[in-house]
């Protein structure tokens, strides 16, 4: 029999972790990918975004740990901070600020750089996995009821080559053309729809003081959709080599600047100062970054009514989500979970799609529930039982300020650790109904850490 081969189309996070569970299944992956791939943790130009504060949910990396055992203890060795939540995190939700509890969840704190670069590393150990660099996808081989391989150009020499695969994943992006391939293959427009806040991100890194350069929190002030006024956040995260990475965002009017000069004055407007008090005087060490690439879209390819076989998509070309929610690497991961349980069990590419439309759905309710009401939102208006569960998810997280019970399952479900559905259960409503006691006025980072810092 001829060896099995699968090929996947991007080589980014969702590629490196599809390619992962792919040798599980197959005798040979080919991953192909448009650029060339650093060795080491740095910048590049397929993915834009990883200026930006990017933290990984503890549900997304149990995932990853699950895919390639021994990334957590690799990332932490290379420098990236375990961030008990809510212990370690100063936050200030929409409701108020969220109480330092024990340790009931964590968030993993580093660059992204860092982050593609450790988990390509630990993928890449098994030499099944092979990369085609500086190579692009052109059409899929095949026809409407199965794919077969993959088209590909070499960007320089221009010259293409076909690919014959028994499974070809997608993972583009947010700029995959699988939409029109699919077309091409006859098959019908697939239906998509997307929810615009206008966000816009401006990201800047400091040298944290040396007394602060370790153990320190998260610091995030967040939106409230609900005010009139346009929802501005800042985001201090500790990462790797006693750096902050700085994020502030603000939606359809309230963007902030990439101006350097206007950067400490934006993260001390939003909804408290703390975050512009604690770099006011740190020094920078890069130039402000913007982004505009934030809106939720999603692409319902679950919901095709034939879908051809040997073909899967899963990250960004399935669906984005506004990144102030922090939910997009966590949902690739668990979409490749996804793909490795469907394979095991045998299932269509219809099936596996369809099981990664079911992980998607949670993490895209929770963000254009909220997002569709920030002012000048666009998209489809929230329906009446929509609005009815924002109301009560409203008031979750506001108790959330103050009763351990249902910040737990608040926290359980927005690191992607449990089912959307626990936020219903008898116990979690019964506590929401009785509402919050008072909660912190003032953020809750200690007197010692706020010393560490202007002391
Ligand atoms: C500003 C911002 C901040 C974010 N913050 C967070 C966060 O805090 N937490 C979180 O979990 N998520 C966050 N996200 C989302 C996260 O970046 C994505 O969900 C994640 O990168 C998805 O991984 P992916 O592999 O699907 O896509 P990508 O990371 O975009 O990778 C796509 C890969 O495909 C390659 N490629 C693209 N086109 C082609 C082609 N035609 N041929 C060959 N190769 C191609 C690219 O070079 C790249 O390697 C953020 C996003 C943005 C925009």
């Amino acid at each position: 029999m001829a060896p099995t081969h699968a090929v996947v189309l991007g080589g980014g996070l969702a590629g490196m972790l599809a390619a992962s569970v792919l040798v599980r299944h197959v005798d040979e992956v080919t991953v192909v990918e448009r650029d060339k791939l650093p060795d080491g943790p740095t910048p590049r130009s397929g993915v834009p975004q990883a200026r930006h504060a990017h933290l990984l949910m503890s549900g997304g990396a149990r995932a990853i740990e699950s895919l390639l055992p021994g990334t957590l203890d690799a990332l932490f060795a290379a420098g990236a901070h375990r961030i008990g939540v809510p212990n370690d995190l100063v936050s200030l939700s929409a409701q108020g600020w969220v109480p330092r509890f024990p340790e009931m969840q964590f968030i993993v704190s580093c660059s992204r750089g860092l982050l593609d670069w450790v988990v390509r590393s630990q993928a890449l150990r098994d030499n099944k996995i092979s990369v085609l660099t500086g190579t692009e996808p052109v059409s899929l081989l095949g026809d409407r009821d199965a794919v077969s391989g993959v088209l590909v150009e070499d960007r320089i020499s221009h010259e293409r080559m076909s690919l014959e695969a028994d499974l070809v994943v997608d993972t583009t992006g947010r700029g995959s053309r699988l939409p029109a391939w699919l077309v091409d293959l006859g098959l019908p427009a697939v239906h998509s729809e997307s929810v615009d806040s206008g966000l816009a991100y401006a990201t800047r890194i400091f040298q944290a003081p040396p007394t602060a350069a370790s153990g320190f929190p998260i610091v995030n002030v967040q939106a409230n959709p609900r005010d009139p006024q346009p929802g501005c956040t800042a985001t201090l995260l500790p990462i790797e080599d006693g750096k902050w990475l700085v994020t502030l965002s603000g939606t359809r009017g309230g963007e902030p600047s990439t101006d350097e000069s206007e950067f400490v004055g934006f993260a001390r407007s939003v909804r408290n100062p703390v975050v512009g008090e604690l770099i006011a005087s740190a020094e920078p060490l890069s130039p402000v970054y913007g982004s505009h690439s934030t809106a939720n879209r999603r692409m319902f390819f679950e919901r095709l009514k034939s879908w051809p076989a040997g073909l899967v998509a899963l990250g960004d070309s399935v669906a984005t989500y506004n990144p102030v929610y922090g939910h997009g690497m966590s949902i690739a991961a668990q979409s490749a979970q996804a793909l490795d349980a469907g394979l095991a069990a045998g299932h269509s590419a219809q099936q596996i799609q369809r099981g990664i439309g079911k992980v998607v759905d949670g993490a895209w309710a929770m963000a254009t529930n909220q997002d569709i009401l920030y002012p000048g939102a666009v998209g489809k208006p929230l329906p009446l039982a929509g609005r009815v569960l924002q109301r009560y998810v409203d008031r979750l997280v506001r108790t959330a300020t103050t009763e351990a019970a249902v910040t737990r399952a608040f926290l359980d479900a927005f690191t992607l650790s449990a089912p959307m559905a626990n936020l219903v259960s008898p116990k979690v409503v019964w506590a929401t109904m009785r509402g919050p006691r008072s909660a912190s006025p003032e953020p809750t980072l200690t007197e010692d850490e706020r010393d560490r810092v202007t002391g």
